[in-house]
């Protein structure tokens, strides 16, 4: 568990030492609570049938990815305008762990640069490994969308839009700035899309391979985790093209070596309801739910506009990125909030050093308790 998760555990922990029977209002943390839908349910259990018989049994599953869940993700990015062939995709238990695993493609004495604020994990991966990190610093002048600075020279580029915690997405012509980058210097975008499904605007991009030029210079993380609610079922995707070679060296063929070697793929049962939601029926069930999250940002979002506290995010993404009121650090606003409200969010400090002020709501909560955490941000604040 990252250090900010762990730091924020332990003071409500501590608060409900003093207060057992206080009711929280958890807006921290991006962990879904919607159950799976109806047609990934179905799926799974008929998946767990097939086991059940030798004619239907599955036992290893190809080490990439099985073709039908293949082939369902291709034709999802197909329908979006992005060509893609069934072998450029891998299936994966996880964003989280793609995210580590990527990291053998590259040098250890090669460059990662973040753009921060961030999630934890890309710092973290890099530090593990030992790899040099470039902290790219963001801020509400570019929106929390900055653009490549030719004096900064990386190998490995992380982007992530929908932005976790800002909730900023990079529009087109953002995005070509940082493909376009990536092209002359030889770099590799490791472009984190777990939250494509919340982009509502038309015009946004919801994969890398939309931008001209990406499939020599990108990789795709995807995850079913907030799209479908598959937190705790794990599943997710990767995709790799086959232009994208660096050294002389075809990571697309690299990467089918290193699964085969480093995994015997994710289970039979698992890849069929992921594969459900990929479904006429999958997709539009998991927009309802999605919908819910898009009520609780709504309802955070006019709370906040009632404030005239400045915020981003919420309206392509499940999070809202806010300043702190009254000049307020992060931790002592979340200490305010949890004291004051009884309502827990996530301290921007957190995410990087430039997230000190602002502060992240989470609007994969429950709905009630939403509306009453909105409602007694609002008493707070106006005082
Ligand atoms: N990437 C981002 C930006 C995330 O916010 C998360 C989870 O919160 C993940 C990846 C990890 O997703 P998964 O559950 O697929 O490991």
């Amino acid at each position: 568990m990252p250090y900010l998760f762990y730091n924020i555990a332990q003071k409500i922990k501590a608060y409900q030492n003093v207060h057992p029977s206080a009711h929280l209002y958890r807006m921290g943390i991006g962990d879904v609570s919607l159950p799976l839908c109806d047609a990934v349910i179905r799926a799974l259990h008929e998946a767990v049938d097939d086991q059940a018989n030798a004619e239907s049994f599955h036992g290893y599953m190809p080490e990439c990815g099985a073709p039908f869940l293949r082939e369902a993700i291709a034709n999802y990015y197909g329908e979006k305008g992005v060509a893609l062939s069934p072998e450029e995709i891998f299936v994966s238990s996880g964003a989280s762990d793609e995210l580590g695993d990527i990291l053998d493609l590259f040098d250890r004495e090669s460059t990662a640069l973040v753009i921060e604020p961030a999630y934890p994990a890309y710092v973290d991966a890099n530090v593990i490994a030992g790899r040099k990190i470039v902290h790219l610093p963001s801020g509400r002048e570019n929106g929390f969308l900055p653009e490549p600075d030719a004096a900064i020279k990386a190998d490995i580029l992380y982007i992530c839009s929908p932005n976790n915690p800002t909730g900023a997405v990079f529009n087109r012509e953002k995005l070509q700035a940082w493909v376009d980058y990536a092209n002359q210097n030889g770099a590799i975008i490791l472009f984190d899309a777990a939250y494509e499904a919340f982009i509502e605007e038309p015009a946004l991009p919801h994969s890398i391979f939309e931008i001209k030029g990406a499939r020599t210079c990108a990789v795709e993380i995807c995850s079913l985790s907030k799209t479908a609610g598959f937190t705790g079922t794990r599943l997710g995707y990767t995709v790799i093209p086959k232009e994208l070679v660096r050294n002389d060296l075809n990571l697309n063929a690299m990467w089918v070596r290193n699964r085969t070697t480093k995994t015997n793929g994710v289970s039979y049962i698992i890849q069929k309801g992921g594969a459900a939601v990929f479904t006429k029926e999958g997709q539009k069930q998991i927009h309802e739910n999605i919908r819910v999250y898009k009520k609780n940002a709504k309802v955070l979002m006019n709370a906040l506009d009632k404030l005239d506290i400045w915020y981003c995010g919420g309206r392509n993404a499940p999070y809202i990125w806010m300043k702190c009121p009254s000049k307020m650090g992060s931790w002592k606003f979340f200490d305010y909030l949890l004291n004051e409200i009884q309502v827990v969010g996530t301290p921007g400090a957190g995410f990087g050093a430039c997230g000190e002020g602002y502060f992240r709501f989470s609007t994969f909560g429950n709905p009630d308790d939403t509306e009453e955490a909105a409602y007694r941000l609002t008493k707070l604040l106006q005082k």
